[in-house]
């Protein structure tokens, strides 16, 4: 018999969560809190609503790690507090260094005396019931590691916002964002069944401790911040586990703008994408450098030492990454047809770069070289000449490519896919050579106005010569 549905939403039953049962006997879960320098009324209320929403018997214990703090409310006031209103429950650890928040979360974890280890950034808030689903998944099978579904807190009025169910994935650059779920989970119609996930956001995971020290715990040779989200997401599929998020347990978490630690994310989000790459990635890791503009031999960046992270994949014997994106990541677009990627320059005009100017224009233009995304050009296998940040999954759009519509002296920058004429969108290239469409025939060059500044035109070809900064062997 299908069990009544108790109240719809869209076409489907909004309360299927509230009809599912638990058993009583489940693991229980240390909980493990970082923080650096986060205000103690935010960490605090964390803290309270994990004791207020973890029935007591499941909760083993708290644990708060402080990495390296230089606020006086965090020391002492901080302790004594969760001491007297917590007797015996929370545990606290201070690294005697600013370690990052990777190697923060291996503290706690050493720390960790629960069958279940459950991670959490220190500005976050708990739901009632958000555990029973999480450990009851996690008994069933010791290898799933658990994403509790996200949802925002606003930073400047801390409403929760409900966040629609969804996968992470994440882009080249391996910065995670929210995916669709797959679509078996969509023909399943039950919103309350658990979504595959390639990755996670990382603010909220859970696992069995030890479970998790058998695949290498998070990469201790990152720094800071990001890549150590994807890096287990990948590393658990491809060594005998899965990652899974849970729409029947809900935790919100304050999204900020501004960080109370190092601003400079990206770099370190770079450098730890690079050592996912190294360790992960097989020929895929061109992806990545292709995506930060990085050439592949010499990027100028140490990510120090991965020989320890390679002989854990090959002493767990993980598959390899091609397997991972067939299985559990299809939707993520592949650009194994890359030549040649990187700002692409004119010998007539060594200061511009090729940009994809403003989007609605759908044209190229030439503007000073700054390497970031709108400049990142892809010569390919096919002879297409693409030009802005690499896509991600297909369901969003991919990048546009050059294309001489044969009338119009300016190139135009189009979806490929939806340009019928297979020649216009079709370029003769080699390094140092001209950029000649194979269609019409003429060259893409530059014309210099003077005062008027510098245009971006197709006309015959005068021999004027282009560079794409990387090449892939
Ligand atoms: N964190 C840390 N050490 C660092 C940087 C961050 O312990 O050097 C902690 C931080 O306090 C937070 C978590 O890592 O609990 C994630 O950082 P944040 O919330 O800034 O990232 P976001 O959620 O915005 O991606
Ligand atoms: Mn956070």
């Amino acid at each position: 018999m299908k069990c009544r549905c108790l109240e719809w939403e869209g076409g489907r039953c909004a309360l299927r969560c509230k009809e599912l049962k638990y058993s009583k006997e489940l693991p229980q879960i240390s909980i493990i809190f970082i923080f650096v320098n986060e205000a103690l009324s935010v960490i605090l209320r964390s803290v309270h609503s994990a004791v207020n929403h973890t029935p007591t018997h499941l909760l083993k214990e708290i644990i708060l790690v402080d990495d390296n703090s230089d606020e006086e409310e965090l020391k002492a006031p901080l302790e004594e507090y969760v001491h007297k209103r917590y007797p015996g429950l929370v545990k606290v650890v201070r690294n005697q260094k600013r370690e990052g928040l990777i190697r923060a979360r291996i503290e706690g974890w050493k720390a960790a005396t629960g069958q279940v280890t459950g991670f959490f950034d220190a500005h976050v808030e708990f739901t009632a019931g958000w555990a029973e689903p999480v450990l009851s998944r996690i008994q069933e099978n010791r290898k799933r590691v658990i994403l509790p579904s996200i949802d925002n807190i606003k930073q400047d009025t801390f409403e929760v916002q409900r966040y629609e169910n969804s996968a992470h994935g994440y882009s080249w650059e391996l910065w995670c964002m929210y995916i669709s779920p797959p679509k078996d989970w969509w023909d399943a119609g039950d919103p309350s069944l658990p979504i595959r996930t390639p990755a996670m956001i990382g603010c909220s995971f859970v696992v069995n401790r030890k479970f998790f020290g058998e695949i290498g715990l998070l990469d201790p040779g990152m720094d800071v911040y990001g890549g150590e989200n994807i890096e287990l997401g990948i590393k658990v599929w491809l060594c005998g586990g899965s990652m899974e998020v849970l729409p029947c347990s809900r935790v919100a978490h304050i999204e900020r703008k501004k960080k109370p630690y190092n601003s400079n994310i990206g770099f370190y989000t770079k450098r730890n994408a690079l050592r996912v790459a190294e360790v992960w990635m097989d020929d895929y890791k061109s992806h990545v450098y292709i995506a930060w503009n990085l050439p592949l031999e010499n990027p100028g960046i140490d990510i120090g030492d991965v020989s320890e992270r390679r002989a854990l994949r090959k002493s767990l014997k993980c598959k390899n990454f091609q397997w991972y994106l067939d299985h559990v990541y299809p939707e993520m677009r592949r650009y194994n047809n890359t030549i040649a990627y990187g700002e692409l320059r004119n010998n007539k005009a060594k200061d511009v770069c090729l940009d994809q100017g403003p989007l609605e224009n759908h044209t190229a233009i030439l503007y000073p070289c700054h390497g970031w995304g709108p400049q990142l050009a892809r010569y390919t296998k096919e002879g297409f000449l693409h030009l802005g940040a690499l896509g991600t999954t297909t369901l969003l759009p991919d990048t546009r490519c050059l294309v001489d519509n044969s009338k119009s002296r300016l190139p135009q920058l189009l979806d490929c896919d939806k340009v019928k004429s297979s020649l216009y969108k079709r370029w003769n290239f080699i390094q140092n050579g001209a950029i000649m469409n194979k269609g019409t025939g003429r060259c893409l060059e530059v014309e210099n106005r003077g005062l008027a500044g510098i245009d971006l035109i197709l006309r015959s070809c005068t021999g004027q010569r282009w560079t794409i900064k990387n090449s892939i062997k």
